[in-house]
């Protein structure tokens, strides 16, 4: 492999494409005829205004978000939405909650300091193998919102169908698969993503958020916690993660210079059906979940044996595949796949795995 690059298999901070590595690596110094790096220049500079307009406007058009929806690039990764979601939407009422992993989990604990939480359907009683069925939820009149994390990223699995919220609006954090294949977005109030799974480098997330349930937060919420603040000042309230837009706009622009989002669907179920074909016709290794819910980005596996898990991530590891153990509250072994994950990656730790077996 060019640049003696391994075939990396983190669930986050993962990998990037290349071709942007490429563009970023050769305008580290002097950034287009500035003469300084991205990182060194004022977040008020022409070149930087234009790299963040550029960003938004590609995400714009490669996700087709309408007028009526804010991009809001805010720092704190995903971890600070589990805080602004309820401190911005939660107001009178409830707050229902999908709980299907460890990010809702969070995400539930969280909301429970601002309001009253309704979990509206639980995958606990499978250790979260399975998306529950949401095609009826006793979802309050008076609640706020209805919130989802679209992939677990821990577990392995994914929603295949949006929860009916019967009018309610819906939040989805989408972290670990955004921009992984099109999204309507109109079907959501709020879509956010922390970016350092499928887009950029940590510590942002992008929020896309329709413009009406931007408003009033509680007279305690802090400044930096209101949507309102950062789509008052364009997400320049204050300094913004300059480094993470530049970047996330250079993946943007790729992925729409490559077939936009319906090409990296294509490419990532076939990603995703060459592994999980290899997992269903292998003895020694197991998948962990309901193959209908099974993750396109996150593939969670195990050979069932916690010492042999152990000494596959090792074997692995040696031939040149990084990151294959399992989330330690899980164990066993998971593969993400994400967008900049070539097919020759996935192909190759099969191939690998495969040999594996037959060795045994
Ligand atoms: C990684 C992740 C988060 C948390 O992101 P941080 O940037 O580490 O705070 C939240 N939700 C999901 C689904 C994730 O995969």
């Amino acid at each position: 492999m060019k640049y003696d690059r391994v075939f990396n298999f983190s669930a986050g901070p993962a990998m990037m494409p290349e071709p942007v590595l490429e563009e970023i690596a050769a305008e580290v110094l002097n950034y287009r005829g500035t003469g300084m790096s991205v990182m060194e220049m004022s977040h008020r500079s022409k070149a930087f205004i234009s790299i963040y307009e550029e960003a938004i406007a590609d995400l714009r058009k490669l996700m087709n978000i309408p007028d009526n929806y804010k991009v809001l690039f805010v720092q704190g990764g995903g971890t600070t939405q589990f805080a602004m979601v309820p401190l911005n939407l939660l107001k009178d009422g409830v707050a229902c909650y999908v709980e299907t992993g460890a990010w809702s989990k969070k995400a539930i604990a969280e909301a429970k300091k601002y309001g009253e939480v309704k979990v509206v359907a639980s995958s606990a009683d499978k250790n979260f193998s399975y998306i529950p069925d949401c095609s009826d939820l006793d979802i309050p009149d008076n609640a706020d919102y209805v919130y989802i994390c679209e992939n677990e990223t821990i577990h392995g699995i994914t929603y295949n169908q949006l929860p009916d919220t019967k009018g309610k609006i819906l939040v989805s954090d989408q972290s670990s698969m955004f921009l992984s294949k099109p999204c309507n977005v109109e079907d959501y109030g709020v879509i956010w993503a922390g970016v350092q799974k499928n887009v950029g480098p940590a510590g942002m997330a992008v929020v896309i958020i329709r413009e009406d349930l931007i408003g009033d937060v509680p007279e305690f919420c802090p400044v930096y916690m209101s949507y309102k603040t950062h789509a008052d000042k364009d997400s320049m309230y204050n300094t913004p993660n300059t480094w993470a837009i530049y970047c996330c706009g250079k993946v943007f622009k790729y992925l729409l210079e490559n077939g936009g989002l319906e090409a990296m669907q294509a490419k990532n179920e076939a990603k995703a059906k060459i592994f999980y074909d290899f997992l269903d016709s292998s003895e020694l290794f197991k998948g962990n979940v309901n193959p209908a819910d099974r993750s396109l980005m996150n593939c969670t596996f195990t050979t069932g044996d916690e010492e042999e898990d152990k000494a596959v991530v090792a074997a692995t590891k040696a031939a040149g595949f990084d990151n294959l153990k399992g989330h330690r509250s899980v164990g066993g072994l998971r593969a993400s796949i994400y967008n900049a994950m070539p097919q020759e990656g996935v192909e190759a730790l099969v191939d690998f795995l495969k040999e594996y077996e037959a060795n045994k």
